[in-house]
C-alpha cells in the first residue's frame, strides 16, 4: 500500500541525510533522461521508507529508510544529480 505524497515530503529524510535543500535539486531518470527538481517528483510513503518515482516513467529514482541505527539510501534510478551552489 503507497501514500502519495508531494515531492517536498522526501525533502525531510533526505535533508537528513544530504546538507543542501534536496527539494531543489535536479535529478535526472537514468530510465528516460527526464529532468526535474526533486520537490516535485512524485514520493510514496512506504512502511519500509520513502520511494521517490519519475513524474514521467514511474521509475524508482531514490528510496530512502531509515532503520537499525543507519539510513539505507539507494539511488540507482538517478543518472545525474544537479545540486545547485550560492554564487
Ligand atoms: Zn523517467
Amino acid at each position: 500500500m503507497e501514500n502519495k505524497l508531494d515531492g517536498n515530503a522526501a525533502g525531510g529524510i533526505l535533508q537528513e541525510i544530504f546538507p543542501f535543500d534536496m527539494t531543489l535539486v535536479q535529478a535526472t531518470c537514468t530510465d528516460c533522461g527526464a529532468t526535474d527538481a526533486i520537490g516535485a517528483l512524485a514520493v510514496y510513503m512506504h512502511g519500509m521508507g520513502t520511494v521517490v518515482r519519475c513524474p514521467s516513467c514511474e521509475s524508482v529514482l531514490i528510496r530512502v529508510a531509515r532503520a537499525e541505527g543507519r539510513y539505507w539510501l539507494d539511488m540507482r534510478g538517478v543518472r545525474v544529480l544537479q545540486i545547485s551552489v550560492e554564487t
